[in-house]
Protein backbone atom coordinates (compact mmCIF):
# COMPACT_ATOMS: atom_id res chain seq x y z
CA UNK A 1 0.00 0.00 0.00
CA UNK A 2 1.52 3.46 -0.89
CA UNK A 3 0.87 5.95 1.51
CA UNK A 4 1.36 9.75 0.11
CA UNK A 5 1.77 12.57 2.05
CA UNK A 6 2.50 15.97 1.32
CA UNK A 7 5.90 17.21 2.74
CA UNK A 8 6.15 20.87 1.37
CA UNK A 9 5.25 22.26 4.36
CA UNK A 10 7.90 20.39 6.72
CA UNK A 11 10.29 21.18 4.11
CA UNK A 12 9.86 24.48 4.33
CA UNK A 13 9.60 24.64 7.95
CA UNK A 14 12.90 22.83 8.38
CA UNK A 15 14.21 25.18 6.19
CA UNK A 16 13.00 28.43 8.32
CA UNK A 17 14.20 26.68 11.89
CA UNK A 18 17.72 25.96 10.01
CA UNK A 19 17.69 29.78 8.99
CA UNK A 20 17.00 30.59 12.63
CA UNK A 21 19.66 27.91 14.29
CA UNK A 22 22.35 29.56 11.93
CA UNK A 23 20.94 33.42 12.66
CA UNK A 24 21.20 32.75 16.31
CA UNK A 25 24.29 31.77 15.89
CA UNK A 26 25.59 34.57 14.37
CA UNK A 27 23.97 37.25 16.70
CA UNK A 28 25.86 35.07 19.83
CA UNK A 29 28.99 35.34 18.00
CA UNK A 30 28.22 39.09 17.18
CA UNK A 31 27.70 39.68 21.16
CA UNK A 32 30.87 37.96 22.21
CA UNK A 33 32.69 39.72 19.62
CA UNK A 34 31.70 42.87 20.67
CA UNK A 35 32.10 42.48 24.58
CA UNK A 36 35.34 41.03 24.23
CA UNK A 37 35.78 44.40 22.14
CA UNK A 38 33.95 46.32 24.58
CA UNK A 39 36.27 44.72 27.33
CA UNK A 40 39.37 46.32 25.86
CA UNK A 41 38.12 49.73 25.30
CA UNK A 42 36.62 50.02 29.03
CA UNK A 43 40.02 48.19 30.10
CA UNK A 44 42.49 50.80 28.50
CA UNK A 45 40.96 53.59 30.35
CA UNK A 46 40.87 51.66 33.32
CA UNK A 47 44.46 50.78 33.36
CA UNK A 48 45.24 54.41 33.79
CA UNK A 49 42.69 55.07 36.22
CA UNK A 50 44.15 52.16 38.50
CA UNK A 51 47.52 52.61 37.76
CA UNK A 52 47.87 56.21 37.88
CA UNK A 53 45.97 55.91 41.24
CA UNK A 54 48.86 53.16 42.63
CA UNK A 55 51.14 55.38 41.20
CA UNK A 56 49.87 58.03 43.74
CA UNK A 57 49.57 55.84 47.02
CA UNK A 58 53.39 55.26 46.66
CA UNK A 59 53.51 58.77 47.82
CA UNK A 60 53.34 59.96 51.46
CA UNK A 61 49.80 61.15 51.60
CA UNK A 62 47.55 63.26 54.11
CA UNK A 63 45.43 61.29 55.50
CA UNK A 64 42.37 62.49 53.05
CA UNK A 65 44.02 61.92 50.23
CA UNK A 66 44.97 58.29 51.10
CA UNK A 67 41.43 57.56 51.67
CA UNK A 68 39.95 59.64 48.52
CA UNK A 69 43.13 57.53 46.58
CA UNK A 70 41.70 54.36 48.26
CA UNK A 71 38.25 54.92 47.05
CA UNK A 72 39.29 55.40 43.56
CA UNK A 73 41.45 52.10 43.43
CA UNK A 74 38.34 50.15 45.35
CA UNK A 75 35.63 51.42 43.12
CA UNK A 76 38.06 51.20 39.70
CA UNK A 77 39.11 47.01 40.71
CA UNK A 78 35.19 46.52 41.32
CA UNK A 79 34.67 47.90 37.69
CA UNK A 80 37.55 45.53 36.82
CA UNK A 81 35.64 42.51 38.11
CA UNK A 82 32.59 43.42 36.75
CA UNK A 83 34.46 44.05 33.58
CA UNK A 84 35.92 40.21 34.11
CA UNK A 85 32.55 38.62 35.13
CA UNK A 86 30.50 39.64 31.90
CA UNK A 87 33.26 38.31 29.87
CA UNK A 88 33.27 34.82 31.84
CA UNK A 89 29.49 34.64 31.30
CA UNK A 90 29.53 34.88 27.48
CA UNK A 91 32.29 32.74 27.62
CA UNK A 92 30.01 30.26 29.16
CA UNK A 93 27.23 30.90 27.66
CA UNK A 94 29.33 30.52 23.95
CA UNK A 95 30.92 27.17 25.29
CA UNK A 96 34.80 28.51 25.73
CA UNK A 97 34.96 28.06 29.20
CA UNK A 98 37.43 25.69 30.06
CA UNK A 99 37.52 24.44 33.49
CA UNK A 100 40.35 22.59 35.20
CA UNK A 101 38.97 19.45 37.28
CA UNK A 102 40.65 18.41 40.15
CA UNK A 103 40.69 17.36 43.83
CA UNK A 104 40.81 21.01 45.53
CA UNK A 105 41.84 20.81 49.31
CA UNK A 106 38.69 22.52 50.95
CA UNK A 107 40.48 24.40 54.00
CA UNK A 108 42.53 25.35 51.40
CA UNK A 109 40.45 27.49 49.33
CA UNK A 110 38.01 28.29 52.12
CA UNK A 111 40.87 29.49 53.79
CA UNK A 112 42.10 31.75 50.80
CA UNK A 113 39.04 32.74 49.94
CA UNK A 114 38.65 34.41 53.60
CA UNK A 115 42.35 35.22 53.59
CA UNK A 116 41.66 37.62 50.32
CA UNK A 117 38.34 38.79 52.16
CA UNK A 118 39.63 39.86 55.31
CA UNK A 119 40.51 43.57 55.03
CA UNK A 120 37.52 44.23 53.45
CA UNK A 121 35.98 43.11 56.29
CA UNK A 122 37.92 44.54 59.00
CA UNK A 123 37.61 48.09 56.85
CA UNK A 124 33.43 47.21 56.68
CA UNK A 125 33.63 46.48 60.73
CA UNK A 126 32.53 42.55 60.19
CA UNK A 127 33.98 39.68 61.49
CA UNK A 128 34.37 36.15 59.71
CA UNK A 129 34.30 33.14 61.56
CA UNK A 130 34.63 29.82 59.50
CA UNK A 131 33.96 26.51 61.17
CA UNK A 132 34.90 23.58 58.95
CA UNK A 133 33.94 20.14 61.45
CA UNK A 134 35.86 17.37 61.56
CA UNK A 135 35.30 15.08 57.91
CA UNK A 136 35.24 18.17 56.56
CA UNK A 137 38.48 19.76 57.64
CA UNK A 138 41.31 17.98 55.30
CA UNK A 139 38.67 16.55 52.61
CA UNK A 140 38.68 17.22 49.31
CA UNK A 141 35.87 18.28 46.87
CA UNK A 142 35.64 17.59 42.94
CA UNK A 143 36.00 21.70 41.08
CA UNK A 144 38.10 23.76 39.43
CA UNK A 145 40.31 25.23 42.19
CA UNK A 146 40.76 29.05 40.65
CA UNK A 147 36.63 28.97 39.83
CA UNK A 148 35.38 27.63 43.14
CA UNK A 149 37.88 30.36 44.71
CA UNK A 150 35.83 32.66 42.36
CA UNK A 151 32.65 31.39 43.90
CA UNK A 152 33.56 32.02 47.48
CA UNK A 153 35.10 35.03 46.96
CA UNK A 154 31.86 36.51 45.35
CA UNK A 155 29.72 34.94 47.78
CA UNK A 156 32.11 36.10 50.98
CA UNK A 157 32.31 39.49 49.64
CA UNK A 158 28.77 40.04 49.26
CA UNK A 159 27.95 38.77 53.00
CA UNK A 160 30.62 41.59 53.87
CA UNK A 161 28.90 44.19 51.70
CA UNK A 162 25.38 43.61 52.36
CA UNK A 163 26.00 43.44 56.63
CA UNK A 164 25.88 45.85 58.94
CA UNK A 165 28.72 47.34 61.40
CA UNK A 166 29.75 45.08 63.99
CA UNK A 167 27.69 42.25 62.15
CA UNK A 168 29.38 38.52 61.22
CA UNK A 169 30.26 36.31 58.63
CA UNK A 170 29.78 32.55 59.06
CA UNK A 171 30.93 29.82 57.03
CA UNK A 172 30.17 26.37 57.72
CA UNK A 173 31.29 23.10 56.09
CA UNK A 174 28.79 20.24 56.52
CA UNK A 175 29.44 16.61 54.62
CA UNK A 176 26.39 15.38 53.11
CA UNK A 177 26.97 11.69 51.87
CA UNK A 178 29.40 12.32 49.22
CA UNK A 179 28.72 15.83 48.70
CA UNK A 180 30.38 18.62 50.69
CA UNK A 181 28.07 21.74 51.52
CA UNK A 182 29.16 24.98 52.28
CA UNK A 183 27.04 27.86 53.91
CA UNK A 184 27.71 31.23 53.91
CA UNK A 185 25.56 33.63 56.34
CA UNK A 186 25.60 37.66 57.12
CA UNK A 187 23.41 39.40 59.51
CA UNK A 188 22.65 42.19 56.57
CA UNK A 189 18.91 43.56 55.49
CA UNK A 190 18.01 39.97 53.95
CA UNK A 191 16.92 39.88 50.51
CA UNK A 192 13.28 40.89 49.87
CA UNK A 193 11.20 37.94 48.89
CA UNK A 194 10.60 39.67 45.64
CA UNK A 195 14.22 39.78 44.30
CA UNK A 196 14.94 36.00 45.28
CA UNK A 197 13.87 34.91 42.26
CA UNK A 198 16.04 36.28 40.03
CA UNK A 199 18.90 36.60 42.27
CA UNK A 200 20.80 34.39 40.27
CA UNK A 201 19.58 35.27 36.37
CA UNK A 202 22.18 36.69 34.25
CA UNK A 203 20.93 40.36 33.20
CA UNK A 204 18.09 40.90 35.53
CA UNK A 205 18.82 43.02 38.51
CA UNK A 206 17.82 42.39 41.77
CA UNK A 207 15.31 45.01 43.36
CA UNK A 208 15.82 47.37 46.22
CA UNK A 209 19.11 49.74 46.32
CA UNK A 210 21.13 47.07 48.72
CA UNK A 211 20.95 44.74 45.38
CA UNK A 212 22.84 47.00 42.86
CA UNK A 213 25.63 45.06 41.32
CA UNK A 214 25.13 41.56 42.63
CA UNK A 215 23.58 39.90 39.62
CA UNK A 216 26.30 39.74 37.77
CA UNK A 217 28.57 38.14 40.06
CA UNK A 218 25.99 35.38 41.79
CA UNK A 219 24.54 34.99 38.20
CA UNK A 220 28.79 33.67 36.97
CA UNK A 221 28.75 32.22 40.39
CA UNK A 222 25.62 29.44 39.59
CA UNK A 223 26.92 28.83 35.85
CA UNK A 224 30.09 28.12 37.26
CA UNK A 225 28.66 25.69 40.08
CA UNK A 226 26.71 23.94 37.69
CA UNK A 227 29.45 23.36 34.89
CA UNK A 228 31.45 22.11 38.31
CA UNK A 229 28.85 19.44 39.28
CA UNK A 230 27.36 21.45 42.15
CA UNK A 231 24.95 23.60 42.74
CA UNK A 232 24.07 26.74 44.38
CA UNK A 233 20.82 28.41 46.49
CA UNK A 234 20.43 30.94 48.63
CA UNK A 235 17.73 31.97 51.53
CA UNK A 236 16.95 34.87 53.18
CA UNK A 237 14.99 36.79 56.19
CA UNK A 238 14.46 39.97 55.88
CA UNK A 239 15.66 41.89 58.70
CA UNK A 240 18.09 38.59 60.16
CA UNK A 241 20.24 38.10 57.10
CA UNK A 242 20.76 35.96 54.39
CA UNK A 243 22.11 32.17 53.46
CA UNK A 244 23.94 31.53 50.52
CA UNK A 245 24.77 27.56 49.97
CA UNK A 246 27.19 25.66 47.78
CA UNK A 247 27.35 21.86 47.27
CA UNK A 248 30.17 20.12 45.12
CA UNK A 249 30.80 16.36 45.00
CA UNK A 250 33.72 14.92 47.37
CA UNK A 251 36.69 13.82 45.25
CA UNK A 252 38.01 10.21 47.04
CA UNK A 253 41.94 11.64 44.87
CA UNK A 254 44.25 13.94 47.44
CA UNK A 255 44.67 17.43 46.00
CA UNK A 256 48.09 17.91 44.31
CA UNK A 257 50.57 19.62 47.19
CA UNK A 258 50.05 23.77 45.84
CA UNK A 259 53.15 25.18 44.36
CA UNK A 260 53.94 28.25 46.86
CA UNK A 261 52.43 31.05 46.00
CA UNK A 262 55.35 32.97 45.01
CA UNK A 263 56.40 36.32 43.03
CA UNK A 264 58.72 36.06 40.05
CA UNK A 265 61.93 36.38 41.93
CA UNK A 266 65.24 34.85 40.51
CA UNK A 267 68.01 34.37 42.50
CA UNK A 268 69.79 37.38 43.47
CA UNK A 269 72.50 38.27 41.33
CA UNK A 270 75.74 40.00 42.00
CA UNK A 271 74.96 43.89 42.52
CA UNK A 272 75.33 46.37 40.10
CA UNK A 273 78.02 48.34 42.27
CA UNK A 274 77.42 51.31 40.40
CA UNK A 275 77.46 49.93 37.18
CA UNK A 276 75.58 51.24 33.91
CA UNK A 277 72.07 51.86 34.34
CA UNK A 278 68.87 48.50 33.29
CA UNK A 279 67.80 50.11 30.63
CA UNK A 280 64.03 48.97 29.50
CA UNK A 281 62.06 49.33 26.27
CA UNK A 282 58.60 49.47 26.10
CA UNK A 283 56.79 49.10 23.12
CA UNK A 284 53.31 50.80 23.68
CA UNK A 285 51.31 53.13 21.23
CA UNK A 286 49.32 54.91 24.04
CA UNK A 287 51.54 57.83 25.07
CA UNK A 288 49.47 57.75 28.57
CA UNK A 289 50.27 53.93 29.05
CA UNK A 290 53.97 55.04 28.16
CA UNK A 291 53.83 58.07 30.90
CA UNK A 292 51.90 55.63 33.49
CA UNK A 293 54.90 53.36 32.82
CA UNK A 294 57.52 56.00 33.16
CA UNK A 295 56.02 56.92 36.20
CA UNK A 296 55.69 53.53 37.60
CA UNK A 297 59.75 52.89 36.76
CA UNK A 298 60.96 56.54 37.79
CA UNK A 299 60.30 54.93 41.35
CA UNK A 300 63.23 52.53 41.00
CA UNK A 301 66.70 53.98 41.17
CA UNK A 302 69.44 53.10 38.00
CA UNK A 303 66.40 52.45 35.60
CA UNK A 304 66.33 54.07 32.36
CA UNK A 305 62.90 54.00 30.16
CA UNK A 306 63.10 53.90 26.16
CA UNK A 307 60.03 54.54 24.79
CA UNK A 308 58.35 53.42 21.14
CA UNK A 309 54.78 53.76 19.69
CA UNK A 310 55.02 50.91 17.37
CA UNK A 311 56.79 47.40 16.01
CA UNK A 312 58.97 48.84 13.65
CA UNK A 313 60.65 51.32 15.98
CA UNK A 314 60.65 49.13 18.72
CA UNK A 315 62.62 47.15 17.02
CA UNK A 316 64.74 49.69 15.59
CA UNK A 317 65.77 50.92 19.17
CA UNK A 318 65.83 47.14 20.49
CA UNK A 319 68.87 46.52 17.83
CA UNK A 320 70.43 50.12 18.49
CA UNK A 321 70.43 50.26 21.84
CA UNK A 322 70.15 46.28 23.35
CA UNK A 323 67.74 47.12 26.13
CA UNK A 324 68.16 45.02 29.26
CA UNK A 325 63.98 43.85 28.95
CA UNK A 326 61.45 44.81 26.52
CA UNK A 327 57.41 45.41 27.59
CA UNK A 328 55.30 45.06 24.60
CA UNK A 329 52.18 45.74 24.09
CA UNK A 330 50.60 43.41 21.80
CA UNK A 331 47.89 45.71 20.17
CA UNK A 332 50.42 48.01 17.98
CA UNK A 333 49.62 50.07 14.93
CA UNK A 334 52.05 48.16 12.45
CA UNK A 335 52.22 44.70 13.84
CA UNK A 336 51.00 42.33 16.67
CA UNK A 337 53.00 42.52 19.96
CA UNK A 338 53.37 38.52 18.96
CA UNK A 339 55.30 39.34 15.76
CA UNK A 340 57.44 41.77 17.16
CA UNK A 341 58.28 39.02 19.50
CA UNK A 342 59.00 36.61 16.60
CA UNK A 343 61.70 39.24 14.94
CA UNK A 344 63.31 39.76 18.48
CA UNK A 345 63.67 36.28 18.61
CA UNK A 346 65.03 35.74 15.14
CA UNK A 347 67.66 38.06 16.00
CA UNK A 348 70.77 36.46 17.46
CA UNK A 349 72.02 39.83 19.64
CA UNK A 350 68.49 40.33 20.52
CA UNK A 351 67.15 36.83 21.19
CA UNK A 352 67.92 36.44 24.66
CA UNK A 353 66.54 39.71 25.87
CA UNK A 354 63.90 39.06 28.39
CA UNK A 355 60.44 40.48 27.32
CA UNK A 356 57.46 40.64 29.35
CA UNK A 357 53.92 41.26 28.07
CA UNK A 358 52.34 43.92 28.94
CA UNK A 359 48.27 43.40 27.36
CA UNK A 360 44.38 44.60 28.09
CA UNK A 361 43.95 40.82 26.34
CA UNK A 362 43.31 38.60 29.38
CA UNK A 363 42.31 35.85 27.70
CA UNK A 364 43.74 33.01 29.16
CA UNK A 365 44.64 31.43 25.33
CA UNK A 366 46.30 34.03 24.32
CA UNK A 367 48.23 34.01 27.93
CA UNK A 368 48.73 30.85 27.56
CA UNK A 369 50.41 30.69 23.65
CA UNK A 370 52.73 32.99 24.95
CA UNK A 371 54.16 31.77 28.15
CA UNK A 372 54.38 28.50 26.10
CA UNK A 373 56.65 31.02 23.47
CA UNK A 374 58.79 32.16 26.87
CA UNK A 375 57.78 35.77 27.90
CA UNK A 376 59.21 36.09 30.67
CA UNK A 377 56.19 37.01 32.28
CA UNK A 378 52.69 38.12 31.14
CA UNK A 379 50.90 41.40 33.01
CA UNK A 380 47.59 42.51 32.35
CA UNK A 381 46.03 46.01 32.21
CA UNK A 382 45.49 47.61 34.33
CA UNK A 383 48.91 47.33 35.92
CA UNK A 384 49.73 46.20 39.35
CA UNK A 385 52.19 48.55 40.33
CA UNK A 386 53.64 46.27 43.31
CA UNK A 387 53.94 43.26 40.45
CA UNK A 388 55.66 45.24 37.84
CA UNK A 389 58.01 46.60 40.31
CA UNK A 390 59.19 43.49 41.89
CA UNK A 391 59.50 42.08 37.96
CA UNK A 392 62.04 44.66 37.28
CA UNK A 393 63.68 44.46 40.63
CA UNK A 394 63.83 40.77 40.37
CA UNK A 395 65.22 40.81 36.44
CA UNK A 396 67.84 43.45 36.69
CA UNK A 397 71.63 42.38 37.69
CA UNK A 398 71.83 42.52 41.49
CA UNK A 399 68.18 41.17 42.06
CA UNK A 400 65.59 42.92 44.28
CA UNK A 401 66.91 45.47 46.46
MN1 LIG B 1 48.13 49.16 22.08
Amino acid sequence: MWVARDVTAEAALEVRLREAVVGAEAASRAKSEFLSRMSHELRSPLNLVLGFAQVLELDDLAPAQDEAVGHILRAGRHLLDLIDEVLDIDRIESGLLHLDLGPVGVDEVVGDAVNLTWPLAERAGVAVDVSLPRGVAGSQVLGDRQRLLQVLLNLLTNAVRYNRSGGRVEVVGERLGDRLRLRVTDTGPGIPSEAMEGLFEPYVRGQGRSFDGVGVGLSLSRQLMERMGGTIGASSEPGRGSTFTVELPLSTESAPAREAAGRVRPEPRPGPGGGPPFRVLCVEDNADNLALVGEILGRLTAVELLGAADGASGLGLARGERPDLVLLDLHLPDMTGEELLDRLRAEPELAGIPVVVVSADATAGQRRRLEERGVAAYLTKPIEVGRLLDLVEGLRPGGPR
